[in-house]
């Protein structure tokens, strides 16, 4: 059951210390994709939601309107804490209506989603000359697919959706975010994914907070042979940090010698720090 409630902010755009982005949209609060990695679930202690996460959302509306001129030679991305092509999107339009803000603009716009909606506003994005279109997955298998992201669309749906968002001449990537050990098999989805998007960008998974129990639970009871490994792996920051650079390298050869263009947000600089 999913509590949806429309509610007026302030602003729609904020600062943000992501890699990829000097500023984020959210569209929503909550996100009804409910992936059982999503670190997004923090969100509740700033919004006083006692629901778990995945069971209720936020449509946001403000009567503000975004000045692009303002975000020109700045990195805005849509969708940090949310899927801005969450389900209720296609009822609401709140990330419609932020993208028709943006037309005509050339800030540098960039969206990842987990939804075939996307291709629902191919007019808008190509009003917008600098914006990238992305889609994330970690597998190309289903069957993972249903089990850890339970309502978004399909792989062969979001494999569709990119490639007509590419056929219409727009600029997109591939985010295999995040990464599970054992699980994704990145050359596999390079290989399979190579004529779909323009670039690459890969995540880790990490493990902390309230969905660490999940994602071990369902390691254990679909993938009880890798238990073993993600123990391992996430004994220690130290024991994370190895695994990844390990990974890493890898992926930085496969890509080289493949000739992808593509980009690592592997989290080795605040495992150093710690
Ligand atoms: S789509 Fe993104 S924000 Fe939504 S539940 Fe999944 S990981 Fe979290």
């Amino acid at each position: 059951m999913l509590n949806i409630r429309e509610i007026e902010v302030r602003s729609l755009i904020s600062k943000s210390k992501l890699p990829v982005a000097d500023y984020v949209i959210n569209p929503y609060i909550g996100c009804p994709h409910k992936c059982i990695y999503c670190y997004a679930e923090f969100m509740k202690r700033f919004t006083h939601h006692a629901e778990p996460w995945g069971e209720f959302a936020d449509v946001k509306r403000c009567a503000k309107k975004i000045n692009p001129a303002k975000y020109l030679d700045t990195d805005v991305s849509i969708g940090s804490v949310t899927d801005g092509y969450n389900p209720l999107e296609k009822r609401f339009g709140a990330t419609r209506e932020i993208l028709k803000q943006f037309a005509g603009s050339k800030v540098r716009l960039q969206i990842l989603t987990k939804s075939a909606l996307i291709v629902r506003d191919i007019d808008l994005f190509k009003q917008i000359p600098n914006i990238r279109i992305g889609i994330s997955l970690n597998t190309l298998d289903d069957n993972i697919r249903k089990k850890t992201e339970p309502y978004a669309s399909n792989i062969s749906q979001r494999l569709a959706a990119i490639k007509t968002v590419k056929e219409a001449g727009l600029d997109t990537w591939i985010f295999l975010s995040p990464m599970f050990p054992g699980i994704t098999d990145f050359k596999e989805i390079l290989t399979h994914c190579r004529s779909y998007a323009a670039s690459f960008a890969f995540e880790n998974l990490n493990l902390r907070g309230a969905y660490r129990p999940r994602v071990l639970r369902y390691i254990k009871d679909y993938h009880a042979d890798l238990l073993p490994l993600y123990k391992d792996i996430y004994a220690s920051q130290s024991a994370q940090y190895l695994y990844w650079d390990a990974v890493e390298q890898e992926i930085h050869k496969f890509c080289r010698k493949n000739k992808f263009k593509y980009i690592s947000y592997f989290y080795h600089e605040k495992i150093r720090k710690k």
